[in-house]
């Protein structure tokens, strides 16, 4: 099942304030303002807190 990126539109950061639009990057979606990726396993996003990892220690995020 892929990912609808029609969804991005709707979707934003729940951890910030500002509710910034996600970045979707291979199957990340990236919040740019809290620098953290959120895994798309099976085509969901895992938005949870303990889900999100920092940018800086996913390889493919840094190319
Ligand atoms: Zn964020």
């Amino acid at each position: 099942m892929n990912f609808d990126e029609n969804l991005l539109s709707m979707l934003g950061c729940p951890f910030d304030p500002s509710r910034p639009p996600f970045e979707k990057v291979g199957n990340y979606l990236v919040c740019r303002s809290c620098e953290i990726a959120f895994p798309i396993v099976d085509g969901i996003p895992h938005l949870l807190p303990e889900s999100g990892r920092p940018i800086s220690e996913i390889p493919e995020l840094n190319s």
